[in-house]
């Protein structure tokens, strides 16, 4: 269980850019209405620009509505904090700390890391990379990157964990791996999880919910609510019903 519940809301949220070049303005979001909360690992899929990595920005409190709001337990989310927490597609790691000290780094930041020493182990130990920990980013693989990027963020334990595409760049086989470690940390927290991708099996494998967004304006299309337990089977019956469901939503099913 997660120690704080929160929940967390896009009321009416609308979100445009202007083009640098022209006058024309880009809608990445129009009048968006979502309620999260803690417990829900929610996967957010649509195709490229529907405005998936603007809502966990917006979330993140990076960026702020043009119109409508965003609040978490009522109050409205203005700038960032360390109760949300982000893991970006590449992973962002010092290149001159090592292992050890990129995991530690927002616990030494914030005066935390004495008496928390314990939990860097720990971390360590949960994406395996012990025997690793005084090497540098350089040295290490694409997938222990990324691993180290998922806990450093962890180790902050934030109520609302936002991954975007946090596993797009690695490889099928450490991407199924990650995926069944992101869910297994998840779950013992129990906080509120949202996730950004474009693979279809990896919103439904993973989240609790899916929701479905198109482009021109980004908008949500469908809220689909995955009723299965973890680990799930992607070849049951069931699985396969979700994603011919969520395909048809997207317009890639071959019937329109
Ligand atoms: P996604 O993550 O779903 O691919 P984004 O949220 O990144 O989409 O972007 C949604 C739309 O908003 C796109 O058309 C993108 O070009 C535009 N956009 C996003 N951020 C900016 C920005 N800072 N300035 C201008 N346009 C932006
Ligand atoms: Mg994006």
């Amino acid at each position: 269980m997660a120690e704080k519940e929160v929940v967390l809301k896009l009321e009416k949220v609308s979100k445009s850019f202007a083009k640098i070049e022209t006058d024309e303005v880009t809608h990445a979001l129009n009048n968006v209405d979502l309620t999260m909360k803690s417990g829900e690992f929610i996967s957010l899929v649509g195709p490229s620009g529907c405005g998936k990595s603007t809502i966990l920005r917006l979330i993140a409190g990076l960026i702020n509505p043009t119109t409508g709001k965003v609040t978490m337990d009522g109050k409205e989310v203005l700038e960032p904090s360390p109760e949300r927490g982000m893991v970006f597609q590449k992973p962002t790691l010092f290149p001159w700390l090592t292992v050890e000290d990129n995991i530690a780094f927002s616990l030494k930041m914030q005066g935390k890391l004495k008496g928390n020493e314990a939990k860097v182990e720990r971390m360590l130990k949960v994406i395996g990379l012990e025997a690793f920990k005084d090497d540098y980013p350089g040295q290490l693989s694409g997938g222990m990157a990324q691993r180290v990027a998922l806990v450093r963020s962890l180790i902050n334990e934030p109520d609302v964990l936002l991954l975007d595409e946090p596993l797009g760049a690695l490889d099928a086989f450490t991407r199924m791996n990650m995926q069944d470690e992101i869910i297994r940390m998840w779950q013992e927290k129990g906080q509120l999880a949202i996730m950004v991708t474009h693979d279809v099996d990896e919103a439904i494998y993973m989240g609790t919910r899916v929701i479905v967004l198109e482009a021109n304006p980004g908008r949500v299309v469908a809220d689909i609510k995955i009723d299965d337990s973890y680990p799930r089977d992607r070849a049951s019956e069931k699985f396969v019903k979700y994603r011919n469901d969520i395909l048809n939503k997207l317009h890639f099913a071959g019937k329109r």
